[in-house]
């Protein structure tokens, strides 16, 4: 009885203090904003802790930055710039196939139809599945768009329009979009859900995923170093700040490990112009299908890629378009002298 009351106090100050957040923050209202805040406190707050706990017990450190200030101003650089970076990368638009259309098209064209406009879905887009005739009456309707026109053109000649549209967002997704189950919208380009980010990494933000990745692996080589030259320092201290430190050097490394190899992993892919997904789920996508294994059917050389990755992408919405058997079957030929003279890869 006792314990009953307890617990609809408890609920009752709970509601009490969500509706006081909410007349505060009016965002706040919104279970999926209060999560992705939720979610961003939380990563401010483990960088922060890491970060924090060197500062708290190595008096050598405190010591260094009254005699050379230019190393800890350097830290803290990297510090503060990775967070920042993580905050402008949660909030990048990873590139959604329906901007593309608006951007291509203007928001009034063909493409907005009822089916879209009845959406009641958080983004805006819907979330039960079609059955095969609201497809096929969906897709006639969308026969006659230029967009239709514009994806079907990348794709190779005789593909199916219905292999293409995606059944949540009712739209025809070009090659390398795929639909995002977390967003509830489909990706341009692909390449994962980021639960960190909290949010998907595609076309729009690929980049600035891999120079956070690159900021992130900097900081955490940093505050490794920092804190085995703590252990290694043979000034005196509590044998808890040991165990501390020792404790989080350990998850340290794990994450230093692990971003270390998604660095290298994101690196191979702005190389190679590939997505994670398009590695993992390679044999799942139809216009994958037969290509050479050793085959990046998207690849223009290193440079262009790299090029493209780093410059010279103006527009998030490009779309690229599968190319040929003959041109994929002229790419799988292995390597005389001559290509490599020429710089076949490149
Ligand atoms: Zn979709
Ligand atoms: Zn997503």
């Amino acid at each position: 009885m006792a314990a009953a009351g307890v617990c609809s106090a408890a609920r009752a100050a709970r509601e009490k203090l969500c509706e006081g957040c909410s007349l505060l923050c009016p965002g706040l209202s919104d279970p999926a904003t209060r999560s992705s805040w939720g979610l961003k406190t939380a990563m401010v707050l483990i960088h922060v802790m890491f970060v924090g706990v060197i500062f708290l017990f190595d008096a050598n450190l405190i010591r260094k930055t009254r005699d050379e200030p230019w190393y800890t101003a350097a830290y803290l650089v990297i510090f503060a710039a990775t967070l920042i970076q993580y905050f402008l990368t949660s909030g990048s638009s990873p590139g959604y196939v329906i901007d593309a259309m608006r951007a291509e098209h203007g928001t009034n064209t063909a493409f907005s139809h009822p089916i879209l406009e009845q959406s009641n879905s958080r983004n805006g887009n819907i979330i039960s599945p079609m059955n095969d005739s609201q497809l096929e009456s969906q897709t006639s309707r969308l026969t006659s768009s230029s967009w239709l026109k514009h994806v079907m053109d990348l794709y190779p000649p005789g593909s199916a329009i219905r292999n293409w549209t995606c059944t949540y967002c009712n739209i025809v997704q070009p090659p390398r979009a795929k639909h995002c189950h977390d967003c509830e919208k489909c990706i341009l380009q692909f390449d994962h859900h980021c639960v960190w980010l909290g949010t998907c990494v595609g076309q729009g933000n690929h980049r600035r995923f891999w120079w956070y990745t690159f900021e992130e692996t900097v900081l955490s080589v940093w505050t490794v170093v920092l804190y085995i030259s703590f252990l290694r320092s043979k000034v005196e201290k509590a044998w808890w700040q040991d165990f501390i430190v020792i404790v989080l050097l350990a998850a340290l490394m794990f994450c230093m490990i692990f971003l270390l190899l998604l660095l290298l992993f994101h690196s191979y892919l702005a190389l190679t112009n590939q997505t994670t997904y398009e590695i993992v789920r390679r044999r799942r996508i139809l216009y994958m299908r037969g290509i050479p294994e050793k085959v990046s059917p998207f690849s223009r050389g290193i440079c262009r890629n790299l090029f493209t990755f780093c410059c010279s992408r103006n527009s998030i919405y490009t779309l690229e378009a599968v190319p040929t058997m003959e041109e994929l079957e002229a790419r799988a030929r292995p390597y005389t002298c001559v290509d490599i003279i020429s710089c076949r890869c490149c």
